[in-house]
């Protein structure tokens, strides 16, 4: 008699198949000894596509204990209080700031819907409030259990200031979120993830500096996926989000409103950008000079608390 021993994989990456494109925005699922947790589950319109990823590993919602946010940006944390509703025994884990906004999503929708007038149903889908007493407060340094896990708890602002990663040790995997930018699993291409308002590269520097001297293995992107030489991403990451800073600040001296600015910006990022990347660049692109702008003549983006 043979037997085969099946490993039950630790960390699974779902896509979430966001607006109907694989690679745009991932899950991962964490499994130790039947415990189960989510980072960033997603937006709320990748809901149901999240509960058939489940399905097909003979799991549901209920099966569920935790959240693992790593901030509460739509495309992240959006479906969280909808999971919650499904699921009340959910433990939800966000930074301090940005637990109140998860509590109550008012600020954060009618933020997203400036920026996303006629789209936000389509593109986010619903976000409910997530009660407090399912929420788990993090200021960064915790260590959280999910089974025989660990996970450290590590704050890494810049791309949010309530931005937190998670570290899995014993796996070699880092959390990272939005933290290093966007890459695809498989490809090489690492692009800056730049929302309005309160991104901050000085203080982005001290996060790099943060996942890099715990050396994890390889870094889980939410924008898609597994990056497994983390030193090499940073690097490439670092270069490119200055870069991009440099040509915004360049571009906004140059143009005399925002859109010409942005155009210059983009015909400049369409010089070092393949074609396969630009829409992705036009999608993420412009947020770096309104973000670099905060006293830029603008049309109401930088105002926005999140998007
Ligand atoms: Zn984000």
């Amino acid at each position: 008699m043979r037997y085969t021993a099946v490993l039950m994989p630790a960390i699974t990456t779902l896509d979430n198949l966001w607006i109907g494109r694989p690679c745009t925005i991932a899950a991962a699922l964490l499994e130790s000894d039947g415990h189960r947790a989510i980072v960033d589950p997603g937006p709320g319109s990748t809901l149901e596509t999240l509960r058939q990823q489940l399905r097909e590993r003979h799991l549901a919602v209920s099966d569920l204990d935790a959240l693992l946010l790593t901030h509460i940006h739509l495309d992240h944390a959006g479906a969280s209080g909808a999971l919650v509703r499904e699921n009340p025994q959910l433990a939800v884990y966000v930074h301090k700031n940005g637990a109140p906004h998860m509590a109550d999503p008012s600020k954060l929708l009618a933020s997203a819907l400036r920026l996303w007038p006629n789209e936000l149903q389509r593109l986010f889908g619903e976000m409910l409030p997530v009660p407090a007493e399912n929420l788990r407060i993090l200021d960064g340094g915790e260590t959280l259990t999910l089974g025989s896990s660990k996970l450290e708890v590590v704050y890494t602002p810049g791309h949010a200031s309530h931005h937190v990663s998670y570290f899995d040790h014993d796996e070699g995997a880092a959390f990272v979120g939005d933290t290093t930018g966007v890459r695809i699993e498989g490809h090489s291409y690492v692009m800056p993830a730049t929302p309005p308002p309160d991104i901050d590269l000085e203080i982005w520097e001290n996060s790099f500096t943060a996942i890099l001297e715990r050396k994890p293995a390889r870094l889980f992107l939410t924008h898609f996926g597994f990056s497994g030489n983390p030193a090499e991403h940073v690097l490439l990451f670092r270069e490119r989000l200055h870069q991009w800073a440099e040509i915004a600040a360049n571009s906004m001296r140059s143009a005399s409103d925002e859109s010409a600015a942005m155009a210059s910006f983009m015909a400049r990022k369409w010089n070092t950008t393949s074609s396969a990347q630009g829409c992705i660049c036009l999608f993420w692109g412009w947020r770096v000079i309104c973000a670099s702008a905060p006293r830029w003549p603008h049309n109401g983006v930088c105002n926005a608390v999140f998007w």
